[in-house]
């Protein structure tokens, strides 16, 4: 088995960290393991039987020492899909009894978790504003497990304080979470900043095709042992054939995100000096308010972006129809630009008051950018914002 920690570089450790060592018959790729069981060799323990439910097949276990190199954490585990990465986390992390500080601009997903279905399992809750750190001891209960935040917020990819998040757990001992999803270990590697736990929707930037669903637990080694006894009860272990997409779609990982940092970037400035455009959300631009904080925190600014239109929804609805290139469609992190409007997706579950409360206007869209040419896709945007 190749040692993971012998690479230093992300684009190295994609293609080399934790693969099988001899290669396997030889094979210069991963072979695709299709074995539901495989034979005893004197396991000991229920988790060590060599089982598909129980992650722990070939192609499970190369993924995980490479994710967990990619963050430079100890332990990593692959999931069925990053809401069993989170729900799985988050009920190992918590039991009865206990409370959780948790940023307010939660995933869709996440946010149902926990506003609907934690009180099920005698779990709490209070929200904390992830810009305002002074406010979050005021929330603090003697029950107060874990802190749970996100790296980027949808749709508005707002940057938390996510120094100040890591500082406040260890001061009051809590389980420090980040969701890790949107700035993917190129932009952002939590354990280097003392994350406990990163949790990941592989389904995004780390598959990056738009082919499969999954997702991953990456951080403190006693941690995703417990998460993984967790997940073998609950049995949202990861289907062979998603594993070895993923671990084919990981390879590009560096050079994908490298291409949507500096896209986005660009297509940022464009819509931004555009007459038609009314703001655009992106940290990358120097005159964001999260920039400076985003700069010191991440390598990379992502591909994920938001801007509103001068003409509210109508423009909106316009822009979406004239469009060539994107794709109308949720998910986001893979080859394809995709385009939604969150009134009428992610957030549609909210009150037009409560939307407006958070920023997310009728007139905004959101876009992933994928890996189409950037000047062709600018000029795309030009026709779409000026057709009648
Ligand atoms: C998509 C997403 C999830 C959920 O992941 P699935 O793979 O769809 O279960 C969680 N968090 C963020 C930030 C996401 O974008």
């Amino acid at each position: 088995m190749e040692n993971a920690n012998s690479y230093k570089k992300m684009a190295t450790k994609l293609i080399h960290a934790g693969e099988m060592r001899p290669r396997v018959l030889g094979a210069v790729t991963m072979p695709l393991f299709h074995s539901a069981n495989y034979e005893y060799t004197g396991e000991e323990s229920y988790d060590d039987i060599r089982y598909l439910r129980l992650n722990n097949t070939p192609n499970h276990l190369v993924l995980h020492r490479k994710l967990a190199a990619l963050e430079n954490a100890e332990a990593a585990l692959v999931t069925a899909s990053g809401m069993a990465a989170i729900s799985t986390a988050l009920f190992t992390v918590l039991s009865q009894g206990d409370h959780l500080l948790v940023q307010n601009t939660l995933y869709g997903g996440t946010h149902s978790l926990v506003t609907e279905d934690f009180r099920h399992f005698g779990i709490a809750y209070d929200f904390i504003d992830g810009n305002q750190p002074d406010s979050w001891v005021t929330k603090l209960r003697h029950n107060t497990r874990a802190i749970y935040v996100e790296a980027m917020t949808n749709p508005l990819l707002q940057v938390a304080d996510l120094k100040a998040v890591t500082t406040f757990a260890r001061k009051h001992h809590l389980i420090s979470m980040i969701d890790n999803t949107f700035a993917s270990p190129v932009n952002f590697r939590p354990a280097e900043r003392g994350f406990d736990l990163s949790l990941h929707s592989c389904t995004k930037y780390l598959n990056g095709h738009s082919d499969i669903v999954a997702g991953a637990v990456i951080g403190r080694a006693e941690l995703v042992e417990k998460i993984t006894h967790r997940l073998n009860h609950f049995g949202g272990s990861l289907d062979p054939q998603a594993c070895y997409l993923l671990h084919r779609g990981l390879k590009t990982l560096a050079l994908r995100v490298a291409y949507q940092n500096q896209s986005a970037l660009q297509i940022a400035r464009f819509l931004e000096q555009h007459s038609a455009v009314a703001g655009v959300n992106y940290p990358g631009l120097e005159n964001n308010p999260y920039h400076a904080l985003a700069r010191e925190l991440f390598d990379g600014f992502s591909g994920m972006m938001s801007f509103e239109l001068k003409g509210g929804k109508a423009a909106a609805e316009r822009f979406m129809e004239q469009v060539r290139i994107p794709i109308i469609a949720p998910s986001l992190g893979g080859v394809e630009t995709l385009l939604t409007r969150p009134a009428i997706t992610s957030h549609a579950g909210l009150s037009p008051e409560d939307r407006q409360a958070r920023g997310i206007g009728d007139g905004l869209i959101r876009m992933s950018v994928g890996l189409e040419a950037t000047e062709e896709l600018i000029a795309d945007f030009a026709q779409a914002l000026e057709a009648k």
